[in-house]
Formats: structure tokens, C-alpha cells, sequence
């Protein structure tokens, strides 16, 4: 027998009245503090990740601004849930790597547990928060096969089967963004080169469209950064949308390789519905152009739907594992397994993605 772990885990059943308490969200571009109170959003703040000098600063944000919106709530900040896009080691609270953010094997879950006097924190991936949003109180409502896929400064999906959630074999399904579409292509934040967020994510479109500025090909967009200093991916849809050849074939070209990512996982899986989420998707445009392509023809099998609460998926999901523990003062390492009653987990849980 080689050691094995169980690849797929309940949905966390926390009751809608004991969801109080810190919830944020860490994006790629955007940092979400929110305090939760009684399964809403009562208070929330929102941070550009740029303005951070490193992870230290970040949580020392987080933690001060966690205070402040918690006293102002009325809630206990005594327990704690932090969404992370990038690969994470759940049981240890550690972000072994994120394409996206200045994250390397860095402790997150303990370095915010010690700036809130010990509380309870627990860590888990944004897709997979967004999924449970979605699930709960969203476009996937009352489905138990359901894909979430976050298109936003990365990529990657949070899968649903059976009602419980998936997470492979080395707790690391999800990662499509890191699938590569070109080869050699360009090169991705993962290390790797080719992949599809590097085409298809909102921090590819930036990038292809400041090169687009730089070079002249595109009018409209060197127009833009003469004015703005840099190109988003919402400047680029926007040139497209009106009309811009070179933006229009960027955002063809994304559109083409999340279909086929989308078609890919729809043939895979079969699931009841596919939420398309995260802030790209937050383009009805864009979001509608790929969801009417990738859906299947005349109606048939799941079906692919926009995610309905917007930024507020992740946050929305992540309430429910508030109380998780994976670091504060009881001992680490069987905090979500614990909550979640799942008594299949095997020794080897704890390891993390290698
Ligand atoms: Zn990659």
C-alpha cells in the first residue's frame, strides 16, 4: 500500500448564526477584510495588494483593520478565516507558494494567529471558498456537483462532487490555471511557461495589453498608459468592446482557451452547473460571451452560469469554516478535520503539497 490521503472532504456545516468572526480575503490584486456576523458581511474593508511592502506588513494590516471592523460589529475577533489564491498546506496553515503574491512557505495562519492575541485561524483556498459561497447562497444553490472556476489575477476552479469538496490525492486539485496551452509560450508566475493563466487571467490581459501600449499596435491602449501610467485587464476588455483589432484578438484568445479549459472539465466531470466567478468575470460582457461559447449545444448537460454574488463569494464561503482552527492556542494540525467530524482523516493529512 502506498500512503494515501482522502481526496475529497465534507462541506463544513457551521450553522448561519455561529458564522461571527474575521473573514479575508487575499486576491491577487485585492485584499478583503471583512467581520462577520451571524452569516453576513456586517463591516468590510478592501486594500490594493500592491500597497504592501511584504506578507509582515500585509498581516499586520489584516490584524489591525480585523480589530477595528470586529469592535464595530460587535463580534468576537477570537476566530479567524483567511482565503488564499496559491498553493496552500491547509493542516499546517502555510502558503507553500502563490504565483501571485509575495508568499513563499510562509506560516500564514500562525503569523495572524500572534498578531490576534492567539485566535483561531484558519486558511483555505479562495476557489474553494468561492465554490461554497456560490453553493450556499448563490448560483449553484441546491446542486451537490458543482465547478467554480475564478478567473481573476490567476485561475482555478473549486470542485464540488457528491457534496463534498475535492481535493486530490496531495490536497492540490484545482490548480487549472498552471495547465499549459502553449508550448514553450510565455512565462507563468508558477516557474513553469505556457500555462493558461498566463493567456487568459486578468493579469495576462494587463500584460498583453501594456505590450500592446508599448508597441503601438494598439492606439487606444497606448492612449490609455500616456494617461494612467498602465494598462488593466477591465482597459483592455473596454478597448475591445469598442472596437480595438489588437484587444479584441487578446480577449478572443482568452476566451478560446478558458472555453476549451471550461469544455474540458464539463466532458471530465459532468457536473450540475459550472459558476464562472472571480473580478474578470465580473465583466457581464465577458463572463456572457464565454458562458453562452462554452455552454453545451442546444441546452444539453450542465449547465454554466455566472457566479450571483459578485466579490462577495469568497467571503461568503469562507464564513463557514470561521471556528477551524488550524493555529491559536490549542495545539495545530486537526482543525478543519475536527470541525468537519472527519474521522477518515489518515496520518497522512497533514503533509502538504509537495
Ligand atoms: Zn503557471
Amino acid at each position: 500500500m502506498f500512503p494515501s490521503r482522502p481526496a475529497t472532504r465534507p462541506l463544513p456545516a457551521l450553522p448561519a448564526e455561529s458564522r461571527s468572526g474575521l473573514v479575508v480575503d487575499i486576491g491577487g490584486t485585492k485584499l478583503l477584510v471583512g467581520a462577520a456576523r451571524q452569516g453576513e458581511i456586517a463591516r468590510r474593508r478592501s486594500f490594493a495588494v500592491s500597497q504592501f511592502a511584504g506578507p509582515a506588513d500585509m498581516m499586520d494590516v489584516i490584524a489591525a483593520t480585523g480589530r477595528q471592523l470586529c469592535q464595530a460589529a460587535d463580534v468576537p475577533v477570537s476566530s479567524a478565516v483567511v482565503a488564499v489564491a496559491g498553493r496552500l498546506d491547509r493542516e499546517s496553515g502555510t502558503v507553500v507558494h502563490a504565483a501571485n503574491l509575495p508568499f513563499t512557505n510562509f506560516p500564514l495562519a500562525a503569523e495572524l494567529s500572534r498578531r490576534l492575541d492567539g485566535a483561531d485561524v484558519c486558511m483555505e483556498h479562495d476557489a474553494v471558498c468561492g465554490l461554497i459561497g456560490e453553493t450556499v447562497a448563490g448560483a449553484a444553490r441546491g446542486f451537490a456537483n458543482v465547478v467554480y472556476l475564478t478567473v481573476s489575477t490567476g485561475i482555478s476552479v473549486g470542485i464540488l462532487i457528491d457534496g463534498a469538496l475535492l481535493e486530490g490525492a496531495h490536497g492540490a486539485a484545482g490548480e487549472l490555471g498552471h495547465t499549459p496551452v502553449e508550448w514553450p509560450g510565455i512565462a507563468c508566475g508558477c516557474g513553469s511557461s505556457g500555462c493558461l493563466e498566463a493567456y487568459a487571467s486578468g493579469r495576462a490581459l494587463a500584460a498583453l495589453g501594456q505590450q500592446a501600449a508599448a508597441d503601438g499596435t494598439s492606439p487606444p491602449l497606448a492612449g490609455k498608459r500616456a494617461a494612467d501610467g498602465e494598462i488593466t485587464a477591465r482597459d483592455v476588455l473596454a478597448a475591445a468592446r469598442s472596437g480595438d483589432r489588437v484587444s479584441a484578438s487578446l480577449v478572443d484568445n482568452a476566451i478560446g482557451l478558458l472555453t476549451r479549459a471550461i469544455r474540458l472539465l464539463l466532458m471530465t466531470l459532468d457536473p450540475d452547473v459550472v459558476v464562472l466567478g472571480g473580478g474578470v468575470m465580473s465583466n457581464s460582457w465577458f463572463a456572457g460571451r464565454l458562458a453562452r461559447r462554452a455552454a453545451m449545444p442546444a441546452g444539453r448537460g450542465p449547465l454554466v452560469r455566472r457566479a450571483r454574488l459578485g466579490d462577495r463569494s469568497v467571503m461568503h464561503g469562507g464564513m463557514l469554516f470561521l471556528g477551524g482552527r488550524q493555529h491559536g492556542p490549542h495545539p495545530a494540525g486537526h482543525g478543519t478535520a475536527a470541525m468537519n467530524g472527519a474521522s477518515a482523516a489518515s496520518p497522512a493529512a497533514g503533509k502538504g503539497a509537495p
